[in-house]
């Protein structure tokens, strides 16, 4: 038996699920979609599967999220939905369960968050409500787990009956509205089950195409409904959807009116004094800044430094590597097997392990400030300044949290409901420097600059931005474009977190960075150990001098002569880049003949200043700083956006900008001190040009705006 969960974002869907599943789940995501699917069994009966479905507000075909529910709903046919509500805002909540009540699959109503509407002080009558709309319905509270029993109870049971022919969805519609429908009703003939036909005649009146192309009716029927559709709207003066949507709203206000009654005095409550001060125009931003800052110094600065310095240095640092080693050379171990395992795998794999305690800490310290709803209102605050420039208000987080390592950044582009808004993050998060690119900044601000202050900053406002200037950019193009997707959010009372619930999202998070280094990083480190340590006659070399990886270096280091490295020493590199941003600065060392080097690689500054103006050091910097993130980062970007040519695009698109900057700056750079090439310099002003036509040319959800009025 198969029970679906269906309800608005912010109902207490996950929260329901969770109590439903316990540790009895599944998460992947909805086929070629990036949107997150959850599956599970019962704890109580292993035999019921509950598919979770995204939370949305309706069942029209406007977002991706409402096209999987109906789909699902219409094509695989659950046995029994669960409608979870929030029943403190009944109103929103039952405009979805009217258009589930049509779809002839048997639902059971559960009023979620009784808690906060007793604690109100509001009463509300679930019999009469039941009564109604013809479905039983409970009172539940998921954040307490009271009335979860009797609900599944009841949804097991509803779902053995499944007597389809029994189900009829109640009366919602009048007059002009109703005769219509009937009328399509009767013109769906034996196409559609006679039970289901309210659904697909709502849809009709709708015009929503996609559901016109599922029956796909006789073009004669077609116009026969589309004439029913035309009087009614003529004789209501609305349009078709409209009326449907007004119809609904009526009734449900009838329903409100028969059985919800609010207190009569309604004084503040806790939830409303906090938000008083937090969302408050001038002190939201500093709270939320400090509130960033705390937990960033605690799972960056504090305790996570100290667990992953532990972790790296002595857990990998001084056992198991050592450790490794001299069990293998015990064991009289081949010399490039002792090496693949040792310097290649363990290594490789350990210095990515090595974050996770950190993520660990950062991971649980967001997980609660989400679910006590706090991460709702700093969305809510930031939401207006980053729509600008095609970003949700969430996209904070993930670019906040990629300033400690993009991986985790990227994963936690979950949360961002709208798809577009998510692609746009997940592609610009790993602009922001992350841990690992601070000692490439170290070094050329170190050997180049003289160690001047303000290289360190200046590549934090490059990042910024890059994400500003591309979010700008990609938003007028077709793949982003479209109206902005309003902000709507419940902002869900204040509360303490169930514990269970921040360890789940917790591990959740760290379990998938766990899998990935034992996946896609494992592999890399194999072939970069292989192609680092031997030449192309299968010999092993000493250092990289003489390598696969040198030759490879070698053959493509002109496409960095325009942007002034183009040499193999920083072609290898910024390959070896891709690997772990931490590369980039040993790789240097061990190419200028440093075995062992500091991390700012103070040992090789004069090398470097002897082949490196600081214009073409700045250059390379912003090139290593921009472009493609390490492979778990882009791992985490294949992952988040389950799709092999998003994937392509967001780093085809990261290497491509990163480039355009690079060559830009030092080209005019080169112009500006007086030793400019042609070529260079008018390539440049056509990148640049490019660029600012981008930027300044109207938007296209603008123009069609301004078309349809
Ligand atoms: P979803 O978006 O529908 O999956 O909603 P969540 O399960 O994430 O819940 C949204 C917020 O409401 C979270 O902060 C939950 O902890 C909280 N929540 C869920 N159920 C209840 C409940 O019964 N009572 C209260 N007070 N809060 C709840």
């Amino acid at each position: 038996m198969t029970i679906a969960l269906a309800g608005n974002p912010n109902s207490g869907k996950s929260t329901l699920f969770n109590v439903l599943t316990g540790s009895n789940q599944y998460v992947g995501n909805w086929p070629g979609v990036t949107v997150e699917k959850k599956e599970g069994t019962l704890k109580s009966d292993k035999s019921v599967r509950i598919a979770d479905l995204p939370g949305i507000y309706s069942l029209s075909p406007y977002t991706l999220e409402e096209v999987i529910s109906r789909n699902y709903l219409l094509q695989e046919k659950p046995d029994v939905i669960i409608n979870i509500l929030d029943a403190s805002n009944l109103e929103r909540n039952l405009f979805l369960t009217t258009q589930l009540l049509e779809l002839a699959i048997p639902v059971v109503v559960a009023l979620n968050m009784m808690d906060v509407v007793k604690k109100r002080g509001d009463v509300l009558d679930a019999a009469y409500l039941s009564q109604k709309i013809g479905c039983p319905v409970f009172e539940i509270s998921a954040l307490k787990n009271t009335g979860v029993d009797k609900l599944v109870e009841a949804a097991v049971a509803a779902g053995k009956k499944h007597d389809a022919s029994s189900i009829h969805p109640p009366h919602v519609f009048t007059g002009v509205a109703e005769h219509a429908l009937a009328h399509i009703e009767e013109s769906l003939g034996d196409v559609i089950p006679e039970n289901e036909k309210r659904f697909y005649a709502v849809k009709l009146f709708e015009r929503d195409g996609k559901i016109k192309n599922l029956v796909s009716l006789d073009e004669s029927v077609m116009q026969h409904i589309e004439e029913h559709i035309a009087e009614a709207e003529k004789e209501m003066d609305d349009d078709a959807e409209s009326i449907i949507t007004n119809e609904r709203y009526v009734y449900i206000g009838d329903l409100i009116k028969g059985c919800y009654k609010k207190r009569a005095h309604v004084s503040d409550s806790v939830s409303d004094k906090i938000d008083r001060v937090v969302t408050n125009r001038i002190l939201a931003l500093p709270i939320f800044a400090a509130i960033m800052f705390v937990v960033y110094y605690i799972s960056v600065t504090t305790v996570g430094t100290f667990v992953t310095d532990w972790t790296n240095d002595v857990l990998f640092g001084t056992w198991i590597v050592p450790g490794a080693a001299a069990l293998l050379e015990n064991i009289g171990c081949a010399a490039w097997l002792q090496g693949l395992i040792v310097d290649g795998i363990v290594s490789g794999v350990g210095a990515v392990l090595g974050f996770v305690p950190q993520l660990l800490v950062l991971f649980i310290l967001l997980a609660f400030l989400e679910e006590c709803g706090y991460m709702a209102r700093i969305a809510f605050i930031l939401d207006r300044i980053f729509r600008r420039f095609g970003l949700s208000g969430k996209s904070f987080i993930p670019m906040l949290i990629g300033t400690g390592c993009g991986v985790p950044g990227i994963m936690a582009s979950r949360t961002i409901e709208n798809e577009k808004d998510r692609r746009m993050t997940v592609i610009t998060t790993t602009f922001m420097p992350c841990g690992a690119k601070l000692p490439i900044i170290a070094l050329i601000a170190g050997a180049l600059f003289g160690g001047a202050w303000w290289v360190a900053p200046s590549a934090y406002f490059a990042g910024i931005a890059a994400i500003i200037v591309s979010g700008i950019m990609l938003k007028k193009t077709k793949m982003f474009a479209g109206e902005p997707s309003p902000f709507v959010m419940e902002l869900p009372a204040y509360h303490m977190p169930a514990p269970g619930a921040v360890f789940r999202s917790m591990w959740e998070r760290g379990w998938s960075f766990i899998k990935k280094a034992g996946t896609i990083i494992l592999a890399s480190t194999v072939v970069i150990w292989f192609t680092s340590s031997f030449n192309w006659k299968m010999q092993m070399v000493d250092g990289y001098e003489g390598s696969i990886l040198e030759s490879i270096g070698s053959a493509i280091s002109w496409i960095f002569l325009p942007l002034g490295f183009g040499n193999s020493k920083a072609a290898v590199a910024t390959v070896l880049g891709l690997v772990a941003k931490e590369n980039v600065v040993g790789t240097f060392g061990i190419l200028y003949g440093f075995a062992e080097v500091a991390e700012d690689g103070m040992e090789f500054w004069a090398n470097l200043q002897a082949d490196y103006t600081p214009l073409s050091g700045y250059s390379m910097l912003l090139f290593n700083l921009l472009c493609a993130p390490c492979f778990a980062a882009i791992g985490a970007i294949k992952r988040e956006m389950n799709n092999a040519k998003w994937t392509w695009f967001a780093v085809g698109y990261q290497c491509l900008f990163a480039y355009a900057v690079s060559l830009m700056v030092y080209q005019f750079g080169s112009l500006a001190s007086g030793s400019g090439n042609i070529a260079g310099v008018l390539a440049a002003l056509a990148v640049l040009a490019v660029m600012v036509w981008q930027l300044v040319k109207p938007d296209r959800a603008g123009r069609r705006q301004v078309s349809a009025a």
